[in-house]
């Protein structure tokens, strides 16, 4: 049976077409699954019933279950494993802000980059998900907000798990279903799309006329040690990366962020401020520092706060915008990729 979850309107027309209905249906249908949380045809109480027996015996609306969830003891971030039909489980994340609700969505189940800081590449990418995988994602948050009468989705980051520019069409139609009214309405300016820097496509990204934000992994400010910690790089060269993002920054007149996590002894001493303030000098953008989720089984770990301090008035100091990323969630294995790993090794 096909799944419909995950359809525009306009393929929705497409897939009902036999049925002969009335154009409108489909945008009731479409509502009812994007924005009033049915779960079945049965929920969907203005369509005749008969149509919904018919329809239900013709398609389903693929949801996934809530597998496992973990709620940090502050309140205010929650970590789901969802699970898809086919038993692909995939994280994501909810964080409560002083700004409004936030959540962070898997594009991949796993991760093929091989990023040596990174929890979800430590077993491989199992697939891409389909762009109802995605969307369901946020779907079933918005979901319990609104039941919970706490308010809605407010942003998204596409930060979860994978590289979502390894899957470039079913993200970006995911990000073009988030705007749509009868979805969730989302400004594209409270969209972030975070790239380990596959340049082709961030190119191709910035021709889409979409005014999302973007992120860029870069983690180290020089080709050997970024080489290192990401093997990306070998294909897609830092300055081909800082490149392509500042094309990006030109285009869409939007600041790009470079995310940089800061490793203790490796990407954090003044050397590598000094690189990194030469490297983005001038530049349309800003760098969030993040300090390392400790791999242990990797020796990275943590830079002392007073160092972590230091970098980042070395690049003030530099006329660098430059934030400190609050860390929310670490006592539930919120970073990247820790739950599932949880659940492979059980
Ligand atoms: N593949 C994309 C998106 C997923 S990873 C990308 O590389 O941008 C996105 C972010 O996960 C990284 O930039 C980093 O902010 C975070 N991350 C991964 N492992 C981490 C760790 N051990 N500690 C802190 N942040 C981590």
């Amino acid at each position: 049976m096909n799944n419909i979850f995950g359809l525009t309107i306009k393929e929705l027309q497409a897939e009902l077409a036999p049925f002969q209905l009335p154009a409108y249906r489909a945008r009731q249908i479409a509502e009812w699954m994007y924005r009033k949380g049915a779960r079945s045809f049965e929920d969907m109480t203005n369509l005749p019933k008969k149509l919904r027996s018919d329809l239900a015996s013709s398609f389903v609306i693929g949801r996934p279950r809530e597998k496992d969830r973990l709620d940090s003891a502050d309140g205010r971030t929650t970590k789901f494993l969802l699970e898809f039909a086919d038993g692909t489980a995939v994280e994501t994340v909810l964080m409560r802000q002083p700004y409004g609700n936030s959540i962070c969505v898997s594009t991949q189940a796993g991760c093929n980059m091989g990023c040596a800081f990174c929890a979800s590449t430590l077993h491989g990418m199992a697939r891409n998900l389909s762009t109802g995988e995605i969307l369901s994602q946020a779907i079933v948050i918005e979901d319990m907000l609104r039941a919970e009468q706490q308010g809605k989705v407010d942003t998204v980051v596409i930060m979860g798990s994978g590289e979502p520019l390894m899957n470039y069409e079913h993200v970006l139609a995911f990000i073009r279903l988030l705007h749509e009214p009868y979805v969730l309405g989302m400004g594209y300016r409270n969209i972030t799309l975070s790239t380990s820097g596959i340049v082709p496509n961030m190119y191709r990204l910035a021709e889409e006329g979409l005014p999302i934000s973007l992120s860029v992994s870069l983690h180290a400010p020089n080709d050997v040690l970024r080489s290192r910690l990401m093997p990306i790089n070998r294909k897609y060269p830092m300055k081909d990366v800082v490149q392509a993002a500042c094309h990006y920054a030109e285009v869409t007149k939007r600041r790009v962020t470079y995310e940089y996590i800061l490793i203790d002894q490796l990407n954090d001493g003044e050397a590598q401020a000094r690189e990194l303030v030469a490297l983005l000098r001038g530049q349309l953008a800003s760098v969030n520092l993040i300090p390392i989720n400790p791999v242990v089984e990797r020796q990275l770990m943590r830079p002392s706060a007073g160092r972590i301090r230091w970098f980042e008035q070395y690049l003030q100091e530099h006329h660098i915008n430059v934030t400190v990323r609050r860390e929310m969630g670490t006592d539930i294995q919120a970073a990247c990729g820790q739950l599932r790993n949880k659940h492979i090794k059980d």
